[in-house]
């Protein structure tokens, strides 16, 4: 897709704040964060939702999701929100599938609304 903004950020054309990657999948600070340390991990190939991604890559997806509650748990995370938004009515802006992370902490105020800010 090649104005996918996602897939232009998984070919790395425009800059994203990577911090981890897979063989299939990388993580990266959403730009306009629900809360401190909000990821957002992708598919490096184009799926538009949940139902397009293939199970056998389903594994994966756990594990990269396991490792970056890890480290945001290491930087004093105390809980964490999972959301997937599929579909435009379910506020799904960018149109690449992508599995928001959601760090939580006590006393820590986090708006998580979709379409952010709306
Ligand atoms: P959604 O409403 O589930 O489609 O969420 C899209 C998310 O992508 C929002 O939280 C945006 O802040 C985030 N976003 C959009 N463009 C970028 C970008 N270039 N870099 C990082 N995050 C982005
Ligand atoms: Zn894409």
């Amino acid at each position: 897709m090649n104005d996918c903004i996602f897939c232009k950020i998984a070919r790395k054309e425009i800059s994203a704040e990577i911090f981890y990657e897979s063989d299939n999948f990388i993580a990266f600070l959403d730009a306009n964060p629900c809360s401190k340390g909000h990821t957002l991990i992708i598919p490096k190939k184009h799926f538009f939702n949940l139902i397009e991604l293939p199970a056998i890559l389903g594994n994966e997806l756990l594990d990269v999701i396991k490792k970056v509650a890890e480290m945001r748990f290491k930087d004093g995370a105390e809980g964490f929100n999972v959301i997937v938004n599929n579909g435009k009515e379910a506020g799904q802006v960018v149109m690449h599938l992508h599995v928001h992370v959601i760090p939580r902490k006590k006393g820590e105020k986090a708006i998580v609304r979709f379409p952010c800010g709306a």
